[in-house]
């Protein structure tokens, strides 16, 4: 096997947690009998609705659009009928302006035909990705046509498929690799099509070997004289998935602070991602399902499923049987970097990748207390940043100073907090102080 690669600075070792639901087949759950669609699912303005009220929509229609900016489309996720414009519960922004679709029961599931897509230019292939609504399903919805159109002035020689999924508990990529590798390596080819590149690496934790073996087959079997693809075996360390570290870990550029990875002349996109572009282009289908996981000791069954978008988790969690007794915390993407929730009406979004109903042995609840200047939050820092700095000038009442200690450049992976012996919630501190640093 190829020798492990991994990023040089910081990093952690969480539990794993994955075997919960690894091994379990992706599994499609029934349509709900109404859907809450946010329309701000991407970064950018959100979507402008297209239909009115009580207008009938079909599975896969265009219900809401960007004209000016930044954005994608959005599309409907079932047939049926829009009830109502309102207000749906948000895990960051408390609440988001939505639209709900009452389903329709009766209609028969779209079904959508493989097209030959070979003969479409670099263009056309971007308008599919961009029609279909495509974002970064993996981390904070990035509209995809945009990231594919790097500016002239940073050549791209190189296409990263991100299949680390380094966060604990969540396997919905996994599940994909072993599932979709045909399509993932399918949509590779899209993609470089699209840049006009021939190298793709792919980017896969070591504890996955079995998704290793799929896409190392699927890629082989993909592999032309025009498209030369790679699986890339990871050392297991989180923040192994992050861009800038799997970029440094692969290829060995190191993306300077605030600059984009075209600044070293890579794309990087997620494994789940690069499967719906596969979809948009060689199904023709939108964005509107999701894969997730579900998993923690406080649900009664865990499972990865593929959901329609504006699905409520409090339909999820009925699906499933229930919450149990155990459950102490719901957290809406992985424990290191998630959202803890306390409403089930939150309804899931292109980016949602996985809710966790942890038990109070998977979480620590242990109190925090002062600063003990260990250091062991600058060494896990993957960044090289002084997390203890900022939360303690942010205690001090003096946020705006923090920058000096490169909370601007913090992405909140959640390394220096889950180091602290003194259980310093140094996320929320940087989170605060880059409130604060920019009002
Ligand atoms: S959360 Fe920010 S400061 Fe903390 S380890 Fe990660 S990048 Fe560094
Ligand atoms: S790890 Fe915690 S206790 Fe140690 S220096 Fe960092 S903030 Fe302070």
């Amino acid at each position: 096997m190829t020798s492990l690669l991994t990023f040089p600075k910081g990093g952690v070792h969480p539990p794993e947690s994955k075997k919960l639901t690894a091994d379990l087949a992706i599994e499609v759950m029934p349509v709900p009998d109404e859907l809450e669609i946010i329309l701000g699912q991407h970064i950018g303005a959100p979507c402008t609705p297209t239909l009115e009220k009580q207008a009938e929509v079909r599975e896969g229609d265009m219900i809401g659009e960007v004209k000016k900016g930044l954005g994608v489309p959005l599309h409907a996720p079932v047939a049926g009928k829009i009830k109502s414009f309102g207000m749906s519960a948000h895990p960051m922004r408390v609440s988001a302006p939505s639209m709900t679709i009452l389903t329709d029961k009766e209609a028969a599931p779209r079904t959508y035909t493989k097209i030959e897509w070979s003969h479409l230019d670099s263009k056309q292939l971007l308008a599919k990705v961009h029609g279909a609504g495509i974002v970064g399903i993996g981390g904070a919805g990035f509209p995809s046509h945009v990231k594919l159109s790097p500016p002239p002035s940073n050549p791209i020689d190189t296409l990263i498929l991100n299949g680390a999924e380094c966060e604990p508990y969540i396997t919905a990529d996994h599940r994909q690799m072993l599932e979709r590798s045909a399509d993932i390596v399918e949509g590779a080819k899209i993609i470089l099509k699209i840049l006009s590149i021939k190298n793709c690496f792919i980017g896969i934790e070591n504890n996955k070997p079995d998704a290793i073996a799929a896409m190392t087959e699927a890629a082989e079997n993909g592999s032309t004289s025009e498209f030369a693809i790679k699986v890339q075996p990871l050392q297991v360390k989180y923040p192994q998935g992050s861009e800038k570290q799997l970029i440094q870990s692969i290829t060995g550029r190191k993306v300077p602070g605030f600059a984009l990875p075209s600044a070293v002349g890579v794309v990087v996109h997620n494994v789940s991602t690069t499967a719906a572009i596969y979809d948009a282009v060689a199904l023709e289908k939108p964005l509107y399902e999701k894969v997730m996981t579900i998993s923690g000791k406080g649900i009664k069954r865990q499972a990865n499923l593929r959901v329609k978008v504006g699905t409520k988790i409090s339909d999820i969690v009925d699906y499933l049987g229930g919450v149990t007794p155990e459950l102490a915390k719901i957290v809406m993407g992985g424990p290191m970097m998630g959202f803890a929730v306390s409403s089930l009406d939150i309804p899931v979004t292109k980016t949602t990748s996985s809710v966790l109903f942890l038990a109070a042995d998977e979480i620590d609840t242990t109190p925090h207390s002062q600063c003990i200047r260990c250091g062991w939050c600058l060494e896990a820092c993957p960044m090289g940043l002084e997390p203890k700095e900022i939360a303690i000038h942010v205690e001090a009442g003096r946020p705006q100073d923090t920058k000096q200690f490169g909370v601007f450049e913090c992405f909140e992976c959640g390394c220096c907090a889950y180091v602290c012996p003194a259980k310093r919630p140094l996320v929320q501190f940087i989170r605060l102080a880059k409130m604060k640093a920019t009002n």
